[in-house]
């Protein structure tokens, strides 16, 4: 079979991050969050006070931030190096989940300086192949040549019972009313940015993961993977 270099798109809570983990575990691919990337740069940004939009401190940020994932028998996990603000290799996993750092790496996420920055580490976890990329921009600004690429999509009341419930079963308790709110802010804002905006390319394969449990979603994306890797 051959080394597919594949990438998958789309809103919070459209069932990405379970769809990726389960169809690399599938394939036994390497799997990269690339939404945890913007968000180790938000988590640093905001325990230093930097303003999201502040592109010298973010800039300064970047320049001696060095990010790796790693798995571990509980998925993988994420390290993080920034010395002058006295990270060294943290394991920064749980720490990058909470609703705050999400919105924030949105607002960072907006930022070229950022961007830039994460292009490079990105491509370069891209070398070699047999990896499945989760994020916003994969399809269309990172891996414009990606071997095949999917869009994955579900209505807002849909994704954000599910992220509501995510959070509830890890005991975060936000109310659904208010999980639904941020999500929309936040696609909107991530689908309005000037910067590699959420969109899916031309090429890509649309899923609708509305009416699909996840398993017929991996079961949907392994169809046409194998028909590709032919
Ligand atoms: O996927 P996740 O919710 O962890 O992403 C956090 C934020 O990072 C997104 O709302 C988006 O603003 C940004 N992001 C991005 N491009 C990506 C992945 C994430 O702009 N490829």
């Amino acid at each position: 079979m051959k080394r597919l270099l594949i990438t998958i798109d789309g809103p919070s809570g459209a069932g990405k991050t379970t769809v990726s983990r389960r169809l690399a575990e599938r394939l036994g691919y390497t799997y990269v969050d690339t939404g945890a990337l913007y968000r180790a740069v938000a988590l640093i940004a905001l325990s230093e006070g930097c303003a999201p939009d502040d592109d010298t401190r973010l800039a300064e940020i970047c320049r001696h931030l060095v990010l790796r994932f790693e798995n571990s028998s509980k998925g993988p996990r994420l390290y993080a190096t920034c010395l002058p603000v006295g990270m060294d290799g943290d394991d920064i996993t749980e720490r990058i989940r909470t609703p705050e750092i999400a919105m924030f790496a949105s607002a960072v996420s907006a930022r070229s300086v950022v961007r830039e920055y994460l292009l490079g580490v990105q491509r370069e976890m891209g070398k070699g192949g047999c990896v499945i990329f989760e994020g916003r921009d994969m399809g269309t600004v990172v891996f414009p040549k990606a071997d095949i690429k999917f869009y994955l999509d579900a209505d807002l009341d849909t994704r954000a019972l599910r992220r509501y419930e995510e959070l509830a079963a890890r005991h975060a308790g936000a109310g659904l009313a208010e999980v639904r709110e941020a999500m929309k802010k936040r696609d909107e804002d991530d689908s309005g940015r000037a910067i590699a905006p959420l969109r899916p390319a031309n090429d890509a394969i649309r899923i609708d993961s509305m009416c699909l449990e996840i398993e017929q979603v991996v079961e949907a994306i392994l169809l046409h993977i194998r028909a590709q890797a032919k």
